[in-house]
Order: structure tokens, then sequence, then C-alpha cells
């Protein structure tokens, strides 16, 4: 079974594509973290994120494998986790650039399509193409989105509460900036697959959006909505 989630940043996406994979037993890709891995080695190559051909180079020579379970998953890059080193505001601007390169894009989805065929139960995977490009015929596609604010709010607590420094209107500003780059660029912009059950949490608890993700699942499996458990978690806060 497949299972594609995108949406823009701070949806939530990588929160519930974590708990749909723990639940239904499934492998769970980051593909964010692959065009993040591949912009760490752009940088630390002093390549100019502007240079196409070394860019696309540098993409087809890294090495990247995600490693773990869903909580605990590692981003190994050349050999080394970089798991942590990804996740600052200059590496994720950096990736936002370099994902607007078609090469690099041919790459990362030959390698998200191959993990995701060979993943025994199946997969989730989350970014902002999976429904459109990467898997266009997933079992269930879904589109989480959020007011710019909501979206904000959450990534300026969760950095908060990582001990980052930056402010409420900085994030804002940094998400807005992503986020419009995804919608604009030529190759795969971040969109709205036809088929896709599209969620707004801007207003919702992780909880409900969770059951109702849960529910899609199993109507795309044949089962019924409601058959199951409840989620066993009740209000946590979306850390993405
Ligand atoms: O999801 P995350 O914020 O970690 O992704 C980092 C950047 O990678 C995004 O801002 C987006 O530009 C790019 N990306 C993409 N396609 C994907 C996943 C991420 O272009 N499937």
């Amino acid at each position: 079974m497949i299972i594609a989630i995108d949406g823009p940043s701070g949806a939530g996406k990588s929160t519930l594509g974590k708990m749909l994979a723990k639940k239904l037993d499934l492998l769970y890709l980051d593909t964010g973290a692959m065009y993040r891995a591949v912009a760490l080695r752009v940088v630390r190559q002093k390549i100019d994120l502007k240079n196409n051909e070394q860019v696309a180079g540098a993409a087809e020579a890294a090495r990247i494998e995600l490693t773990g379970e869903p909580d605990s998953l590692q981003i190994v890059l050349d050999g080394s986790d970089v798991s942590a080193e990804i996740r600052t505001l200059d590496i994720a601007q950096a990736a936002s650039i370099v994902s607007t390169n078609s090469n690099v894009r041919r790459v990362m989805v030959d390698h998200q399509r191959q993990i995701g065929q060979s993943a025994a139960k199946g997969c989730v995977l989350e970014g902002r193409d999976i429904g459109s490009v990467v898997f266009p015929n997933a079992d269930i596609k879904f589109f989480l989105t959020a007011k710019p604010e909501a979206r904000a709010r959450r990534r300026f607590e969760e950095d908060k509460a990582k001990g980052r420094i930056s402010t409420y209107e900085q994030t804002l500003a940094e998400i807005n900036e992503r986020d419009e780059r995804d919608v604009s660029r030529e190759d795969s912009p971040l969109t709205i697959a036809d088929d896709a059950v599209v969620i707004d949490t801007s207003e919702l608890d992780l909880s409900e959006v969770f059951a109702q993700m849960l529910s899609a699942v199993r109507v795309a499996k044949g089962e019924r909505p409601d058959s199951g458990d409840e989620p066993n978690v009740h209000r946590v806060l979306f850390v993405i």
C-alpha cells in the first residue's frame, strides 16, 4: 500500500505521516529530508545553489539513506548521520532552492520510487509531489494544509522548544518564501492532486486529523471506516 501525503510546510505532514506509518506498520519516507541532504552536500562543497549543473552532479553522487523507526529516523548522507544538520533554517532555504532543479528532482524521484516499491508492506511518503508525480497511482492521497499563521505558529513553537532563536514573524516569512517557491516552480510544483483527500488542519486537533486519515485509508483498503480502535493520541502538539 502506498500512502501519499503532500502539502505546504508546517501543515502536519511529518507528524501525521509517522503516526500512520506506525499504526499501519508501513515504511515512512520523509522526502523533504532527501532534498535537505542534497542541499547540505551542495553547501558543504561550496557549490553555488544556482549552478544547475554542479548542483545536479552533487545530487547524482550523493548516497542518501533513511534508516530506523519513524520516530527516530536517521538521515545518512555519504555514510554519516546528518539528521540534525539538515534541520537548520539555512538548509531549509537551500533545499527549497535545489529542489527547483529538474535533474535533482529526477534523481530524488527515482530513489523515492525504488524505496516505496521495495517496502514489503508498503510505504507512507510525505512531500510536495508524491501524489502528483512520484506515485500518481498511490492507494490514497492526502493533501494537508493550514492557514499560514497556524503553520508558522506551530513551526515557531517547535523551534522554540528545540532552543532555536527566531521570531514568529521570521518563521512566517520563511515559510511563505519556501511555499511560494514550491507553488511557482516549473517542475513538479506543489499542487493538489484531483483525487486527494484535502484536510485543513488549522482548527483541528491532531487526533481528529489522524482519525480522518485512518478512516480514509480503511475505506481505500475496502474496510469499514470505523473498524479497529481509536487513535491512541490526545492533544499532542504538532511536531513538524
Ligand atoms: O518538507 P521539508 O520542509 O523538509 O522540505 C524541504 C524542502 O524540500 C521544501 O521546502 C521543498 O521545497 C522541497 N521538497 C520538494 N519536494 C518534496 C519534498 C520537499 O520540493 N517531495
